[in-house]
């Protein structure tokens, strides 16, 4: 076929390469819960689809997530789909998209039995019923409480669970795997369309470029560009770099969630269904500290809530251990028999990395950083948006996005507590239902356009041969300390004003890596450096969205606004979303796009009261 090369006959800066073509309708790059929601529904629907995956599917991130998947399924307390949506607006600190919200919340209890009948094992109630245990943020009574038991869970494994059981379905349905494949960039057409992407094949060195009418991004997040983060190794937010390189927005980077309880020291996660148990943080002086910041909701607020109360505790010297630099959560007093059933993982993450028996003592914990609620802006059907301030919905031809990559925005602000794992299947769904009215059967597979594919080569084949003075441990350091220090918990227009010159720097030192190992073959070297220029645009986007925004709103806590009625948000001027670029420089361009703020329905039509989710002071 035309545009095809024999083995070894593509050759940039005199080095040769051997290329592959494959031709799909649809290509999905990344195989954790969004990837493998979105790849099963392509494949159900008869797409000829592709997964690609840097990790064995199921060692994607989401394997991770202990405490469980939020839905209004009514098991063990009153609930119903507004209640959940009035929680999740509030804890986007009104600057979630309301018709995304409403999607999300309202497919969610059929999401939730799809993946009962797909196979996960949920724990059950006495009845039988799946298990629904109480998670931060999530109330009763749009808000007024008590907390509502929403978060289905199977025991603290629901990731793990729902993984396995994707992977599976998915190669039931006869997907096409390609494991341990790095994608490299994507392939754009000449007029701007997204055509497939480029990935190198980790194990044999070849290079592979996937066709495809639709390209789905589902690379999960950028934690790692923190110095301490909850997220595997892996979450080096590749598709924001890919989308960035191609001259596309990013959306709400400033946001990024801090866990309350990360294992001091190693940043692992406790999760909060630990809290949901019945567990609880004290300081220094055996106080139940919470329960003054936070009356109603005390231990289970919301998590940008909670990690500010630890921090200010901390500052002001009720710090536990001999440094007073972090907080208990107790445990101790819960049934033994209760932690084994419903806290097992944790129970042995706790013995594992701090060395505690929760059965006996307090775990040492810490905010740590742990979810992106911003990424590729999207509509609720999963379709990236090449936005600009004129064109608040413009949609990016040939590309989506979905999971924690994806940015629809379901989450604002601020994420609540197992409303990722329900945004992965909900949105890998409907990424699905979209490709299958979108994506022309019958059309013919584009071939891939030379320049694009060659500008993706060279950047390659130039971070393969580097050979500055900087390795890139050092560098990667560099900026997670950079991040830590000047866009953490809480944050000022000086340290912002830092962070921005400070990544600056380091962007430059990118032209200064040094790669030792030239090879093709399992070079984690070459790889970690395509991942630190996949993470640079996430981090530097972040700190100048955050530096831009004079306000406080969920996450985003600057220090220089905190007063009024509304705790330093500023709905007049900043209820909107921030879209970023930046150029191969490092220099960042800002705009913004409205948030939206129609429903899917009216109230007649059966939707949400308005007006209970009119925007108000965020008190927990
Ligand atoms: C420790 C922990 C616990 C959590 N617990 C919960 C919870 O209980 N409830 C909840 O709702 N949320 C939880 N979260 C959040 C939630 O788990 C994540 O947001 C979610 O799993 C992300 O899923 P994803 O499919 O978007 O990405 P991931 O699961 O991170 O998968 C990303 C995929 O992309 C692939 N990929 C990335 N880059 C490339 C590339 N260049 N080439 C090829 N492939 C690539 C990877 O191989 C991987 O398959 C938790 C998060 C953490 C870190």
């Amino acid at each position: 076929m035309a545009g095809e090369y024999k083995p070894g006959a593509f050759s940039i800066n005199g080095r040769a390469y051997q290329v592959v073509d494959h031709h799909f309708d649809v290509v999905v790059v990344g195989a954790g819960g969004a990837g493998l929601r979105a790849t099963l529904g392509m494949a159900e629907q008869g797409l000829k689809t592709a997964c690609i995956s840097k990790v064995f599917p199921t060692r994607s991130h989401t394997v991770a997530a202990q405490g469980g998947i939020a839905a209004s399924l009514k098991n063990m307390t009153p609930d119903s789909w507004q209640w959940h949506m009035y929680d999740t607006v509030k804890g986007s600190d009104w600057l979630g998209d309301t018709d995304a919200m409403e999607y999300l919340t309202r497919e969610a209890p059929a999401a939730v039995y799809e993946l009962e009948h797909y196979g996960v094992p949920f724990s059950r109630t006495e009845e039988g019923k799946i298990y629904q245990r109480p998670f931060g943020g999530h109330m009763q009574n749009y808000g007024e409480g008590p907390p509502v038991q929403r978060t289905c869970a199977a025991a603290d494994r629901t990731g793990h669970a729902i993984l396995h059981t994707l992977y599976g379905q998915s190669l039931r349905n006869n997907a096409e795997f390609y494991i341990e494949y790095f994608a490299l960039d994507l392939l754009q057409s000449e007029d701007g369309q997204t055509q497939g992407v480029v990935a190198w094949n980790l194990d044999d060195g070849t290079i592979h470029r996937f066709n495809a009418k639709m390209t789905v991004m589902a690379t999960g997040g950028y934690g790692r560009a923190y110095f301490s983060a909850t997220s595997a190794h892996t979450c080096t937010g590749d598709g924001g770099g890919m989308v960035a390189r191609a001259g596309l927005p990013m959306q709400d980077l400033e946001f990024v969630q801090f866990h309350p309880t990360g294992i001091y020291g190693s940043g692992c996660l406790i999760t909060e269904g630990a809290r949901g148990e019945g567990g609880y943080l004290v300081n220094s002086e055996g106080e139940r500290f919470m329960e003054r910041y936070a009356p109603s909701a005390k231990d289970l607020a919301s998590r940008d809530v909670v990690s500010r109360c630890m921090t200010m505790e901390i500052r002001e010297g009720r710090g536990v251990g001999p440094d007073g630099d972090h907080i208990f959560l107790h445990l101790d007093h819960l049934d033994p028999e209760l932690l084994a059933e419903r806290l097992p993982g944790i129970s042995e993450s706790a013995k594992i990395f701090a060395g505690v028996d929760v059965t006996k003592a307090p775990i040492p914990v810490l905010p740590t950083v742990h979810y992106n609620m911003g990424g590729i802006p999207t509509n609720y059907w999963g379709e990236a948006l090449n936005a600009d301030g004129d064109n608040p919905t413009r949609i990016q031809p040939g590309l989506m996005a979905v999971g924690e990559a994806g940015c629809a925005s379901v989450h604002g602000a601020n994420r609540l507590g197992s409303n990722s794992l329900i945004d992965l299947v909900v949105f890998g769904r409907a990424a699905a239902i979209r490709a299958g009215q979108v994506v022309d059967r019958e059309a013919a597979i584009p071939t891939a356009n030379e320049a694009s594919f060659e500008k993706i080569m060279d950047r390659f084949d130039n971070t393969r041969f580097a050979d500055g003075g900087t390795p890139t441990a050092d560098l990667r350091l560099k900026m997670q300390k950079s991040m830590q220090n000047n866009a953490a918990v809480f944050r000022t227009q000086d340290t912002l004003e830092q962070g921005c010159t400070e990544m600056k720097d380091i962007w430059g030192e990118m032209k200064d890596l040094k790669v030792t190992d030239r090879s093709l073959i399992w070079n984690s070297d070459l790889m970690e450096t395509l991942e630190l220029q996949n993470l640079m645009p996430n981090a530097i986007l972040t700190v100048n969205g955050a530096e831009a925004r004079k306000e406080s709103r969920g996450a985003h806590a600057r220090e220089d606004f905190k007063d009024g009625p509304l705790a330093g948000r500023n709905d007049d001027e900043w209820r909107k979303h921030t879209l970023a670029w930046v150029s191969d420089e490092g220099d960042v361009k800002l705009d913004y796009r409205p948030v939206v703020l129609d429903p899917l329905t009216t109230e007649e039509e059966g939707g949400i009261d308005m007006k209970k989710i009119a925007p108000k002071a965020r008190v927990y």
